[in-house]
């Protein structure tokens, strides 16, 4: 079966990454482990040893039917289905417990299936995935870095993500463009304890990125907000008025939603 793609089909071919990406997820043995986009089953066949059960959803119906007749059904299900249409809560209840979720995603679709997880973080536990490294890196990014940004705040917002290893093309065939990195994502959302609202919020920290060489003050006139009250907003939440979004921490974005008016 050749790969294909335009379905970001690259396979893992590294043993070891194998072994660590599937100890990343932890103790499985009496879990549900969701896995995203299968393949020819790399980290499926390891899973099926150490999870309690493995759901694998694969949008390739050849390869869904080859894994389907090579590992065991009553340790794995593998779904035909598009991952972003897949329903993680239906899922969950039928497991009975929270998923944990592992994948070498498929990179043309990285970002809807992260935005998916998050908006289905009450389903999931903790989840290891595999990235093109510049994603990681972005999604990882620490306040004052050049990566930080939208998606670095909604990523942890959701949780805390934790950098795990770095893998070059040759680990997989065919080898990618770009190096790929693995890391820990563990669900456990913030906006109660920053006090802040969930939709509101990710809406304003677009808002504060949108351009990111201008100042934080700056995009937020832009975005129609008063000068006067975003005056008031800086001063309150002791930030500079010539600061740019990538210097604030979470906490520090999350006092500025609650000065700020609501839009
Ligand atoms: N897990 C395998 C491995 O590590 O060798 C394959 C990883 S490969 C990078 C990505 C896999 O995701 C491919 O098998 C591809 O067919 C599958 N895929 C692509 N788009 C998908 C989608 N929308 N839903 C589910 N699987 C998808």
């Amino acid at each position: 079966m050749p790969a294909k793609s335009k379905l970001g089909q690259n396979f893992l071919r590294d043993a070891v990454a194998i072994e660590r990406i599937v100890a990343a997820l932890g103790d499985c043995s009496a879990r549900t482990v969701l896995e995203i986009g299968p393949g020819k089953g790399a980290i499926t066949e390891l899973l099926a040893t150490r999870a309690k059960q493995v759901i694998a959803v694969e949008v390739d119906t050849a390869l869904a039917e080859h894994l389907r007749s090579a590992l065991p059904a009553e340790r794995v299900s593998v779904v035909f289905e598009d991952i972003l249409s897949y329903d993680l809560e239906a899922a969950a209840i039928q497991a009975g417990e929270k998923l944990l979720v592992v994948g070498n995603l498929p990179y043309y679709i990285t970002s809807p299936i992260l935005l998916k997880l998050a908006a289905n973080h009450s389903f999931i536990e903790r989840s290891v995935l595999m990235v093109q490294r510049e994603v990681a890196d972005r999604v990882a990014a620490s306040p004052g870095s050049r990566d930080y940004g939208v998606l670095s705040v909604t990523a942890q917002m959701y949780g805390p993500v934790t950098p795990l290893f770095t893998l070059p093309p040759s680990a997989f065939s065919p080898p990618p463009e770009v190096h790929s990195n693995v890391f820990r994502w563990h669900f456990a959302p913030r906006f109660a304890e920053l006090h802040v609202e969930e939709v509101s919020f990710i809406a304003l920290v677009k808002r504060v990125f949108a351009q990111k060489r201008k100042t934080l003050a700056n995009n937020l006139r832009a975005a129609g907000y008063e000068p006067a009250a975003i005056a008031v907003a800086l001063k309150q939440t002791g930030v500079e008025s010539t600061a740019r979004a990538e210097a604030l921490s979470l906490k520090q974005l999350a006092a500025l939603w609650r000065e700020l008016p609501q839009k």
